[in-house]
Parts: structure tokens; sequence; C-alpha cells
């Protein structure tokens, strides 16, 4: 494509940016974010279980449709990743859930990653595999209906860590995938998730937070990554999970926002958090926290939640058919709850003691 001066050439037409900025606004329209329904098939297996439910291709087929099929579903959910296997499922009526997915005006993403591995040399550190043959993947996907894509990092917070070299590589391999993704017509969810395994302060948690914004960003402006065309996937910045201070969501809002002021540039049109283990009540009154921060904000603040979009979903069906309706309810309750957080609306619910459980797994693999 055209040369536009010194060392770099222009590989997206104006029509593509259009394209790609114009999906990134409508997953983060006002009141909607994202539900993350990508599961790898071990991980969903460990949700099954908590139910005693066998983890077949069946039954994790049944319990998507039973997501998709929600009706309203699009009211508070704009956009849906999903798993390989999940892309290319149908519906009992035979039609195929991505295409369920955009009768009711739901973007269908798909999660691109292949998983973490370790980093040797690090203090176990990783990086996150699945670069080779990925353009051939997402045009695939582009193909099969997906408009996004998702792919998640994952960096430790320890007494000598995050290292440089997890920091750049992981950064690195964020920007390759998104570059990747664009070309193919898919908005990349650039993922770099801080996890909050360990006993660290929320102070610690802003600061390597903002570096891993400052490293990621540079990395994404020296691949010449179309920012208007992407959409970033934070942790929030919360106290480690043993960590005995906790915060408020005000304070928790507060280091959030100011994180991300430091570090994401305005041309992003969406932020999109990840729950991270937090319980599905914790990541509502934070989210709405967030939004209520008062400083300027010039990005979209939503949720891309997926422990914290279902886990009271899963005990509310328990794996039977009588429970079908019970659980669509419960979903859109709590799609319902955070589409009021996304507008800084959200005042709370009643009976939420099943949504105040922790939903936090040690060193969280997707
Ligand atoms: P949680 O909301 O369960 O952290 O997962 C979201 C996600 O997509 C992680 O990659």
């Amino acid at each position: 494509m055209a040369e536009v001066g010194g060392s770099y050439s222009q590989y997206l037409t104006p029509e593509l940016q259009k394209e790609l900025h114009e999906i990134a606004l409508k997953i983060v329209a006002p009141g909607k974010g994202i539900l993350a329904a990508d599961e790898s098939t071990g991980t969903i297996g460990k949700r099954f279980a908590s139910i005693n439910l066998e983890n077949n291709e069946d039954n994790r087929r049944k319990y998507r449709q039973l997501l998709f099929t929600t009706p309203n579903l699009n009211e508070h959910i704009s956009g849906v990743i999903l798993y390989e296997e999940t892309f290319y499922q149908k519906a009992d009526n035979g039609t195929r859930f991505v295409d369920v997915l955009r009768k009711q005006g739901v973007v269908p993403g798909i999660k691109l990653d292949l998983g973490v591995v370790e980093l040797a040399g690090t203090i176990n550190e990783g990086t996150t595999q699945g670069l080779d043959n990925l353009a051939k993947r997402a045009a695939e996907f582009k193909k099969g209906g997906a408009d996004f894509a998702k792919w998640r990092c994952v960096l430790h917070i320890g007494s000598h860590v995050p290292s440089h070299v997890a920091l750049l590589e992981n950064a690195n391999v964020l920007a390759r995938y998104a570059s990747i993704c664009q070309q193919n017509g898919l908005v990349p969810i650039v993922e770099p998730e801080v996890l909050c395994d360990g006993d660290h302060t929320l102070e610690r948690a802003q600061k390597v937070t903002e570096q891993t914004l400052a490293y990621v960003y540079k990395a994404l402006a020296d691949h010449h990554v179309y920012l208007e065309g992407t959409l970033l996937k934070p942790n929030m910045v919360t106290p480690g999970q043993s960590a005995t201070k906790r915060n408020t969501p005000e304070e928790i809002g507060l280091a959030t926002v100011t994180a991300l002021r430091r570090g994401v540039p305005a041309a992003v049109p969406g932020i999109v958090f990840l729950s991270g283990g937090q319980s599905e009540l914790e990541a509502t009154k934070n989210l709405n926290a967030i939004n209520q921060v008062d400083l300027v904000k010039p990005w979209k603040l939503t949720f891309s939640y997926g422990r914290a979009l279902q886990a009271s979903v899963i005990k509310a069906w328990g794996g039977k058919d009588a429970n079908i309706d019970t659980a669509k309810k419960t979903l859109l309750h709590r799609a319902k709850a955070n589409g009021e957080a996304q507008l800084g609306k959200y005042s709370g619910e009643e009976n939420a003691a099943a949504a105040a459980e922790s939903l936090f797994v040690e060193n969280h693999s997707y």
C-alpha cells in the first residue's frame, strides 16, 4: 500500500479503518458491554464441576444456547466473545450461534490466543502464544461472522515482577496480534491482565498497571496499530486478593481512572474491564464507581465480564432444563445491573447474597 513518508506505509484503507472504528463504537454503546463466554474446554469444565455436570460437547452447547437465546439480551449486551468450538456450534433449531447473536444485533467475537506459556528465565512469568497462522485464522473467523477478537496476556505482581522482559514481550505480542486482526477486519481487544494474586496494596497495583499500559501503547504505536479501531481490556486497579487492607469502590474507581488517564490514549474508543475474580457485586459496584469518578474520561468505560456475569447463572441453571428460564432471568438481571453501572447509575440490588460470593481463582487461566 501507499508509502506516506519515512519508514511507514499505510496498511489499512480508509474504508477498513471506518469499519473497525464503527464496530468498536457499537460494542461500547451506552448502557451496554460484553459477555465473555470464551472459556476454553478445560475452564468451562471447572465451572460445570461446581454443578456436577459432565463436561461434554453437548452440555457446553446447551449452556451457551441458554446464554445466547436469553430474550432481550441485546438491551445490555453488545458483544459476546466465543471460543472456537462455540463459534461453529448451532442452536437446537439449526441456526449457528453466530447468527443467533447477529440477528439480535449482538456482535460476535472470537478468542484468538492459544493460552499462556512460560517465559524461560523469568520468575514464573509467561507470554501468550498463537501468532503462527494468526492471519489465516483471523480471516476465517471474519468470514464466519466475527467482527472482533480477544487475546489475553497475563502479568504478575511480586517483589521482583513484572520484569522488563515480561512487560516488553507481552506488549509486543499484543501489538502483533492487534495489527494482524485489523488487517483482517477484526477489532482487536487488547488484554494485558495484571493478576490480582498477592498481598500487594492498591498503590502498587496502580503503579504496575500504569507501567503495563505504557509498554502496551508504546508497542501499539511501534506497530502502527490504528487505535480508533481497538478496545482495551484491562484489570481494574484493586488491592491484591490476600491484602489485609481492603479498599472502597470509590478508592478503586479513582486509582483505576488515574492509571488509565496516564496510560491510555484518548483515541481508544472504549475500555472493557475483565472481572478478574471479583464477586459479581464487587464488579458491578466498582464499574459504577469508575464511571462516577469526576475526572475527564475520554473513553467509554464498560464491562467484558466472564465470571461476574455467569457465576450465578450457572448456579441457577444447575444443568437442569427446568431451570433454564430462571437462569436466563439471572443473566438479564446481572447484565442490567452492569449496564446501569456503565452509566454510573447503579443503585444497588436486593437479595444479592449469591452475587456477593468471591470468584477468585489462583493464577487464573482462561
Ligand atoms: P473474567 O471476567 O472472568 O475475569 O474473564 C474475562 C475474560 O475474558 C478474561 O480473559
